[in-house]
């Protein structure tokens, strides 16, 4: 087995964001770039596989099986992961058969089998837990969730040791990196889950459950319409993209963080923020998706 994944390659970096607005509400920003954390495995996805890949070492399996859309960050982590330490790697992908991506390709290079599938087989759960069995794998739910997911991020966190913030936003997907926040030890007032346009009705639940365990925390989702459902968008959201960019030199990806970071500015706009408040958003990465984009309509 090889070592490489085992420990960042870069230390997270904590960057400051200056704007005139935020200076004006005497805002502290800060995004904590986990993008950085691997030239390939980006961001929360990393986190999330540590616990995975430590179940498949105690369990010897030889195969890793998981599954995502065609443009999945964590199928494309998976498959890296698998290849780099020497497992096998069959990716569920729910969509039409031979569909490819940039993503599928890259997975296929790293030598992962591809499985197409839709609608109700691919939500079958114990049909995928039996196939991977069936074979000596581990299988991994979609986007890395479940326990060992949520464990991954609260060690991550555990790890950074930060100061206290009156408010930390992430992105949401499954949920499960903003289970993993509130449950490790960074000191915070308010977490706010940003969404995507997946407009999950188990989001709900889901916070309920947390608001109950972390009592002294409080816990929301923001939402916004105008962004669209996921994995499409606005036109204005890739030109936001690029300000941001030539601003702070922050890149950002078009299915999460970019509608994270446009939620947040328009709480800014609103004054949603006391003024003097502590800000921490969370780049959880995926920056790989933006290969879905046209040539050119992101700057570089
Ligand atoms: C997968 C992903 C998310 C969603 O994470 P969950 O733990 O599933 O909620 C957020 N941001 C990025 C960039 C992702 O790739």
């Amino acid at each position: 087995m090889q070592n490489t994944f085992h420990q960042p390659v870069t230390s997270p970096i904590l960057q400051t964001l200056d704007d005139p607005i935020f200076a004006q509400q005497n805002l502290s920003v800060q995004v904590l770039r986990t993008d950085l954390l691997h030239p390939v495995i980006s961001g929360n996805k990393w986190m999330k596989l540590q616990p995975w890949l430590r179940l498949a070492r105690h369990q010897n399996n030889s195969a890793i099986v998981t599954k995502g859309g065609p443009w999945s960050n964590h199928v494309h982590a998976a498959s890296y992961t698998s290849h780099q330490e020497g497992l096998a790697f069959t990716a569920i992908i729910k969509a039409k058969d031979g569909m490819m991506t940039k993503t599928l390709e890259d997975v296929k290079n790293w030598g992962g089998d591809i499985v197409y599938t839709q609608n109700k087989l691919y939500k079958n759960e114990q049909h995928w837990q039996q196939f991977s069995n069936a074979q000596n794998a581990l299988y991994i739910p979609m986007g890395g969730e479940g326990a060992e997911g949520e464990q991954g991020v609260a060690e991550f966190f555990n790890e950074l040791l930060l100061s206290h913030y009156d408010y930390v936003i992430c992105s949401i997907g499954t949920g499960t990196t903003l289970a993993g926040i509130a449950a490790s030890n960074l000191p915070f007032d308010t977490l706010m889950g940003a969404d995507p346009g997946i407009f999950d009705k188990n989001y709900e639940h889901l916070l309920n459950e947390l608001q109950q365990k972390y009592s002294t925390k409080s816990l929301q989702i923001i939402a916004d319409k105008s962004l669209e459902k996921f994995g499409k968008w606005p036109e204005f959201l890739p030109k936001k993209m690029n300000t941001w960019l030539a601003k702070w030199q922050l890149p950002t990806d078009i299915v999460y963080t970019a509608k994270m970071f446009y939620q947040f500015e328009q709480l800014v706009a609103t004054g949603f923020f006391k003024p003097n408040s502590r800000i921490l958003l969370i780049h959880t990465g995926g920056l790989q998706g933006n290969k879905s984009l046209p040539v050119g309509l992101l700057k570089t």
